[in-house]
Formats: C-alpha cells, structure tokens, sequence
C-alpha cells in the first residue's frame, strides 16, 4: 500500500510538473513572441508574421512536434513576456547580451549582425566624430538605443526603427542607428536616395540568439540541435539566401 502511496504521490508530482512546464506548450503549440517591425528577420505580410526568425522557429517548433504560434509585440516586451511565461521563446533578433542573460537563457547563435548608422546624404553627420552629441533616433531598448548613447543625450526612442528612419528622412533627426541588416532593406524599401549608410563607424559584433526562459535546459537543447541540423544541411542558408537575395550577407 505504502509503495502504491508513494507512486501516487511521484504521478502528482509528475502531473504537477507537466502542468506546470506545460502551460507553455498549450495545446499543443510553441508560442513565439517578436517585434514583427524589422524586415527581413519578422516583418507582416498580409496577415502573417514572415521573415528569417519566423522560418528559423518553425523550424523549431517541427523538431519539437509543435503548432508555431506567432505574438507580436513591442521589442522591449520580448523579455518580460518570457519572464512572465507569455511566450515559450522569443525569436526577435535579439543580441546575446551579458545584462539580458540575468533574465533570460539564450541559444546557439545563428547570425552575426553589427550595429549601422544611417545619415542623409545632405546632412552634418559625416563619422564618428560629427555623431557626437547628435539627434539620434533608435528603436527602444535595443543595441542600437545602447549603442547611441555613447555618442549622444539626444536620442529618440521608437517602437519601429522606420519611423526613427522617416524622422531622419524629415529632417527631424541627425542619425538613426539600427542593425544593419535592417538598416539597408529600410533605405532599400524607402528607395529615398539622400538616405546613406555610414561605413566609417566600428560597431561592436553582435550575435542573434533564440531567448528562452530561464530554468529550461531540455527547451535550450532541443533548439540548439535544431540550430544544428539546420546549419549542418543547408536550410539556415537557404532561408538567408530567400530575405536576402542580393547580397552576401548570409552567414
Ligand atoms: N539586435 C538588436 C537587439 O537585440 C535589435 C533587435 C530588434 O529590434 N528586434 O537589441
């Protein structure tokens, strides 16, 4: 009886962990969150959420035997939302930063992207120099945002890097920092020719991870043996290759 009492009790437990660990994976899903605002990595077409971290997470979700659900929301609720268990993994692309990972746990990483600065062509920001102490606009909370305070107390916060690039378009701004990638398919959407990239700044490395919440190692695993075969047989750069066509920029 007492060995039957005690399996009853390890069943409850078990049930209460998997309820517990499960809420994440409802019904069968894994909830993703992301700013859908930054082309080519999550952007809204039609009605849905398109671009590399979406196919990189259902890729993910496959592996797992789960529905790929897509949340989009502010970047700067990324992490609450994992912290608070909204989302099962944030795919936005999120740098690996040392102040982030005492809240959340990250990946493999799978892109290496930099920060750019974006100027017009007819305006005073020529270098690294003349960015000093400039208007400068960001999307809020990201390393673009960190990055621009090291040159300036005049920074701009929006919640997508295009209307920071609209401002600057204007005239209302002096610069606009954002990852590269996204800086040049913004000037490319734009086609606004008075819209450059500066290339004499030397930003930082940084490298994209998926965020998850801590205290998940079996989640991280499995999503790094995903990173894996992806990169291992080729569809990590196929689905570069798809956002970015024109370029090399695939790594
Ligand atoms: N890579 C930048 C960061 O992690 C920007 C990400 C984003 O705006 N989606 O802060």
């Amino acid at each position: 009886m007492h060995r039957n009492l005690s399996k009853a009790v390890v069943m409850l437990a078990l049930a209460a962990l998997v309820l517990t660990a499960g809420t994440a994976f409802a019904a069968g899903t894994l909830t993703m969150g992301t700013n859908a605002e930054f082309p080519p990595f999550e952007y809204v077409e039609g009605d849905a959420v398109v671009g590399v971290d979406a196919e990189i997470a259902a890729e993910i979700a496959k592996d797992l035997g789960l529905e790929l659900v897509i949340e989009n929301m502010a970047f700067d609720s990324v992490i609450p939302a994992l912290v608070s268990g909204q989302i099962d993994i944030g795919v936005a692309a999120m740098t690996v930063k040392p102040e982030r990972l005492n809240s959340v746990d990250f990946s493999k990483t799978y892109y290496n992207a930099r920060q750019a600065c974006i100027v017009r062509k007819d305006g005073g920001v020529t270098d690294g120099e003349t960015l000093y102490g400039a208007a400068i606009g960001v999307q809020n909370g990201t390393t673009g945002d960190y990055a621009a305070e090291e040159y300036s107390e005049t920074i701009e916060r929006y919640a997508k890097a295009l209307d920071a690039v609209l401002e600057l378009a204007g005239g209302k701004l002096d610069a606009v920092i954002v990852d590269a990638p996204v800086a040049q398919n913004i000037i490319d959407a734009l086609g606004d020719d008075n819209l450059i990239l500066l290339d004499n700044i030397a930003f930082e490395d940084e490298f994209y991870a998926v965020a998850i919440p801590k205290g998940k190692p079996e989640l991280v695993e499995s999503i790094n043996q995903t990173i894996d075969r992806i990169t291992q047989d080729g569809t990590l750069d196929a689905i570069l290759l798809k956002y970015f066509p024109a370029t090399e920029e695939a790594e």
